[in-house]
């Protein structure tokens, strides 16, 4: 976002501690992920928010009237639109509402809320399409591998305890009941890491409060995550960037024009440690237990809804390049993988990524 002010420090009370062990380091994707262009008169009715969430920042950009009043409301709508939603699905919060079913270990229906129940549907609808290779009950993995609130473990965990790990991962281990209002496990042990799709359902939920503030014309954005309302006032759609699955570089790769659609990206290049030799990334796949292999790809999904976004992101990732394209072309996902190789970036797009998006201009191949 080469346009708006810096974000302000990130309150330490609200920062989770992943930070210290990966190279994710979400304020620098803010700045490098979206690329926001203006027209040079149209500062006055621009209106930037920024701030933290859920550990990383957030960035609102609305295209607008409003008044110094109006821009007080749009701002305690967004923070507490957010701060509710971490305070429901932070794995980092040990009073969350997800942290608390984490804790419930019995198989006992557990009162859940509707928002929780509505991102436990969205995560579970994302895992039977992807044959269980985006699945939230990686959690016990995720911990182990130091892509947790624990932070990085002594060493890598051992296969014993990837497998005895591995045997409380499943996605259907999680059952939900819309009627009740309940979410139960088929196992005491199961447990549930919603980091994947929760940045995008944030996203969401901001976009339709301010929607029913009247507002028509807006970007949301958190940690990389992000969705264009409407096209800008203009009539011009929103252009925004793609970053390239650069580790030392963070580099805009393409960039392309949205009009009510919203694009989240994951990768292996985004958040990972090495050690002796070996790089995890903090993406597991769930069917070996062990973290993706490092190879420099980023895949980036367009959808209505960031969530559904944010969770393809992630169950693309794990397929990776070759599988990931087959299966987003079966299942109709607007999907953009960018591979690093020594020559440069490339990058494969499905034909419904091509559809979705106004305008997609490749800036850098390398
Ligand atoms: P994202 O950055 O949206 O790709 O989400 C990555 C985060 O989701 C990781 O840091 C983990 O907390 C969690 N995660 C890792 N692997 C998976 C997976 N296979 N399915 C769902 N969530 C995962
Ligand atoms: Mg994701």
């Amino acid at each position: 976002m080469t346009s708006a002010p810096n974000p302000p420090l990130p309150t330490p009370a609200r920062l989770d501690r992943r930070s210290a062990t990966t190279l994710g380091v979400a304020l620098l994707l803010l700045v490098a992920l979206t690329l926001w262009r203006l027209p040079s008169d149209a500062a006055a009715t621009v209106h930037d928010f920024v701030g933290m969430t859920m550990g990383t920042s957030f960035s609102v950009r609305i295209d607008g009237d409003l008044t110094a009043a109006g821009r007080e409301t749009v701002r305690d709508v967004i923070q507490s639109r957010l701060d509710r939603v971490e305070e429901l699905m932070s794995t980092y919060d040990s009073a969350s509402e997800l942290s608390r079913f984490n804790r419930h270990d019995t198989t006992d229906p557990f009162a859940a809320s509707g928002a929780l129940l509505d991102v436990l549907a969205m995560a579970r609808e994302v895992s039977e399409r992807s044959d269980g290779a985006f699945d939230v009950t990686v959690a016990a993995l995720v911990d182990a591998w130091g892509f947790g609130p624990g932070g990085r473990p002594e060493r890598a965990p051992d296969q014993t305890l990837i497998d005895e790990l591995g045997a409380r991962v499943g996605y259907e281990r999680i059952v939900l009941d819309h009627d009740a209002g309940t979410v139960s496990k088929t196992i005491p042990e199961a447990v549930v890491d919603l980091s994947a799709i929760a940045k995008g359902y944030g996203v969401d939920r901001v976009a339709s409060d301010l929607e029913e503030l009247g507002l028509t014309s807006f970007l949301v954005e958190v940690g990389g995550e992000l969705k264009a309302a409407g096209a800008k006032r203009d009539g011009t759609p929103w252009r925004v960037g793609v970053e390239g699955p650069d580790v030392a570089a963070r580099a805009v790769y393409a960039t392309l024009d949205l009009v009510d659609q919203a694009i989240a990206t994951s990768g292996d290049y985004r958040s990972f440690y090495d050690e002796e030799g070996a790089r995890y990334a903090h993406i597991i796949d769930p069917r070996s237990g062990r973290p993706i292999r490092y190879a420099g790809a980023s895949v980036s999904v367009v959808h209505r809804d960031c969530a559904m976004a944010d969770g393809w992101a992630t169950a693309l990732s794990v397929l990776g390049p070759e599988d990931g394209y087959d299966l987003a072309l079966r299942e109709g996902i607007a999907a953009l993988f960018v591979m690093q190789s020594p020559d440069g970036f490339h990058s494969r797009a499905t034909p419904a990524f091509l559809e979705r998006v106004d305008t997609y201009t490749e800036v850098v191949t390398r």
